[in-house]
């Protein structure tokens, strides 16, 4: 059941049972993913951080007012600064990921030169200025402005940014014991990023995803033979309530519509490479199926129509 709780400039709440709820996005506010909080019984735990820490602290505000007890753990999904970048308001906490979500986190998202970083950002947004005047597909443009949005917050917020790693690494499996509730943090590979990590509650049959499971957008794909493989498993497990890492709460049939997502991806670039069809005529005769063509994304279907054709290259020909 999801029963609507409060709302904030960042997200709205849901309450999906007693004590979980999940922290929906509201498009370029500066949560830009979603995130979730759970109650274990004298302490709660935080699943992603948002992408600016002012969204993460209107979250930490709100879980600590609701349940009246403290966030003693956060968990990072993935290294992406849409979910991580709110890390610093549970600096006191326990952060959790896996190694390699650590490893990516330190090399991708350390602020070495802010100064820098600012620069780059403005010159990224003024680029998708140019972008949007240029651009003529509708979706696209939208995409692009939720972008140059979501950007916008990440910048106002760069000056007092500070990345925060996680100090408790897993591999694949980790067990949270609480006095009311277990929890259970799974990676069964890399298939948006690296690693890929969801939170499962079993008494409950509820699951925050991450970026494994995301509603209507062309989300970048990391490795889409391991991706297929993690939500084939995913499939096997008894979840009723699925909180993707973007798009509003669901089932698993979430998760079979990116199954079918990609294993056409995957059955079209085959045939490219079969008839030895370039990559550059294998985008260009592209035509999007109707069910993919109001789905969001900067570069609509055809990044990832790249990076399934880049990693199948030499397999199927
Ligand atoms: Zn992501």
């Amino acid at each position: 059941m999801v029963n609507f709780m409060t709302e904030t400039e960042y997200f709205t709440l849901y309450r999906l049972a007693e004590g979980v709820y999940a922290a929906i996005a509201k498009p370029g506010q500066g949560a830009w993913s979603n995130a979730g909080v759970v109650d274990l019984g004298d302490e709660l735990l935080v699943f992603d951080s948002f992408s600016t820490p002012s969204a993460a602290k209107e979250l930490r505000k709100q879980a600590e007012m609701i349940c009246g007890k403290k966030v003693k753990y956060l968990i990072n999904s993935h290294y992406h600064g849409d979910h991580v970048f709110g890390n610093q308001v549970f600096e006191d906490a326990t952060i959790i990921s896996t190694s390699s979500t650590y490893k990516w986190f330190k090399e991708q998202n350390t602020i070495h030169d802010v100064e820098k970083e600012i620069d780059e950002t403005k010159q990224y947004l003024h680029n998708l200025r140019n972008q949007i005047e240029k651009t003529e597909d509708k979706i696209i443009k939208i995409s692009l402005l939720n972008q140059y949005e979501e950007m916008s917050k990440v910048l106002e917020e760069l000056p007092h940014l500070e990345t925060v790693l996680p100090s408790v690494i897993f591999e694949k499996h980790l067990v949270i014991h609480g006095s009311k509730r277990t929890v259970e943090l799974h990676c069964l590979g890399g298939g948006h990023s690296p690693s890929d990590t969801f939170l499962y509650l079993p008494a409950d049959k509820i699951a925050f995803m991450g970026d494994i499971i995301t509603e209507k957008i062309h989300l970048p794909i990391n490795n889409p033979k391991e991706f297929l493989t993690i939500l084939e498993n995913v499939k096997q497990m008894d979840m009723d309530t699925v909180v993707p890492g973007h798009g509003e709460v669901g089932t698993l049939a979430l998760g079979e519509t990116l199954m079918s997502y990609l294993s056409f991806l995957i059955k079209k670039v085959e045939y490219a490479q079969q008839n030895n069809i370039s990559l550059s005529d294998f985008i260009s005769e592209f035509v999007t199926p109707i069910e993919y063509a109001n789905w969001k994304g900067v570069n609509g279907i055809t990044r990832n129509l790249t990076t399934v054709y880049n990693f199948y290259a030499g397999v199927f020909e």
